[in-house]
């Protein structure tokens, strides 16, 4: 396309939050060229002409949300099993992750082979839906886990000899990453995700673990893992850890709405009626969550003080780590069960990770420009500037003084085009 017939629209009278961190700016104007973000323009700039204008009247407008930890495919209706796992399935819940203002997801390790097609599209831009990245066939343990319901692609080697040959296997396939469930019940022997991790970089492929002890992420640090995929839930971490996940450049995804939901059924948690929630359910899901027998089950759950102080020491471990500087990035683990609603459950992080003690404006760089810089996408993705893809959501309110704010979406734009 000639520059002179391409379609040039400029959004005035915004609220800018770019992502990277940098104070919010009010009245600036956005000229978007094709899928491309073609100037920045601050309050009293003279402005370009354009095919069209639109004024925003001061809304806000910030990056689409980058969910680095969620699973496609396997959840409809009340279930989560590999049998639900159709191209249809996966396109509709790209679409809904989209909907939502996630403009980017990291299905972890439960995919299946059709997965792959569909990336290569995604990155071509023609998939639709949010932008895909996949691990593909994730490693677990026989016996362990995943649960055997999410599929027969996951690998379960039990030599580092069948490791390594597992991710030639898996690397000729392309994925954006590799997945390990390393705490399970057998928990993955260390020789087995040595194996797994060294194969990997020699492939040029990062590594993400199921992790909740501190000893396994101790280990799995010093071996070279690029990202702890969950919270580290049985301790505090110590500062060694802190100190030798900063000089590896470790990244780190709390996924605390995965906590906080494995116990807060129990009671009516205050979003419980909000059409925000509601909708982002499969049906059926909300009347099971408010039913009688649900709710009782929850109540009479044996491991429910053990699940309510692991959210409580993932927050103080979320606190530290941010105080200390480490790579945090947002992830939710929403898609694996139908009580992690996908869309809902990213913006639910935000707001625990902004009530764990964090700056707003540091936790929208988190789920934006940091989840870019995991997945090695920054330098189209995760942040709003000159260059970048004309990929955002305006907001009704300010996200910086209620983080809730994140929920009133007026409009979903991406690649230059607002969505239906
Ligand atoms: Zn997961």
């Amino acid at each position: 396309m000639s520059c002179a017939v391409m379609a040039q629209t400029l959004i005035k009278n915004v609220r800018l939050i770019d992502g990277s961190g940098n104070t919010p700016q009010s009245n600036v104007s956005i000229l978007i060229k094709a899928d491309t973000i073609a100037a920045i323009l601050p309050a009293g700039s003279k402005l370009p002409a354009a095919t069209q204008t639109l004024d925003m009247g001061g809304s806000t407008i910030m990056p689409l949300l980058v969910s680095a930890h969620t699973h496609l495919g396997l959840i409809k209706g009340n279930t989560s099993t590999a049998a639900n796992y159709t191209e249809a399935n996966v396109r509709r819940q790209l679409q809904q992750y989209l909907h939502y203002g996630v403009g980017t997801v990291m299905a972890l390790g439960t995919d299946h082979p059709l997965i792959f097609p569909l990336r290569d599209l995604s990155r071509k831009d023609s998939l639709g839906g949010a932008r895909l990245f996949t691990a593909g066939y994730g490693f677990g343990v026989q016996g362990g886990v995943p649960p055997d319901a999410f599929g027969a692609d996951i690998f379960r080697p039990n030599t580092p000899a069948e490791a390594v040959a597992d991710v030639q296997k898996l690397a000729a396939l392309h994925p954006d990453f590799i997945k390990i469930w390393v705490d399970g019940n057998p928990r993955m022997q260390p020789v087995i995700y040595q194996a797994i991790i060294n194969e990997a970089h020699k492939q040029n492929i990062k590594v993400a673990a199921h992790v909740f002890y501190l000893e396994d992420a101790r280990n799995l640090v010093k071996d070279g893992i690029d990202l702890l995929a969950h919270s580290v839930r049985d301790k505090e971490i110590d500062n060694a850890l802190i100190n030798d996940m900063k000089a590896k450049g470790v990244f780190y995804i709390p996924t605390l709405s995965l906590d906080e939901y494995n116990f807060i059924y129990a009671g009516q948690p205050v979003w419980m009626n909000d059409p925000f929630f509601i909708n982002s359910l499969e049906p059926g899901v909300w009347k099971m969550l408010n039913s009688d027998d649900y709710r009782a089950q929850q109540q009479q759950d044996q491991q429910r003080d053990a699940k309510m102080r692991a959210f409580i020491i993932a927050v103080t471990n979320l606190h530290k780590l941010d105080s200390a500087g480490v790579n945090i990035a947002m992830g939710t683990d929403s898609g694996a069960f139908p009580v992690r609603a996908q869309g809902f459950s990213e913006h639910l992080e935000l707001q625990l990770m902004v009530e764990a003690g964090i700056n707003p404006l540091k936790v929208i760089t988190y789920a934006t420009a940091n989840g870019a810089r995991l997945l090695g996408i920054s330098s189209y993705e995760g942040t709003l500037a000159a260059g970048k893809k004309a990929d955002f959501m305006v907001l009704d309110g300010d996200p910086v003084t209620d983080i809730k704010n994140t929920r009133n979406i007026i409009a979903v734009w991406k690649n230059g085009k607002k969505q239906d």
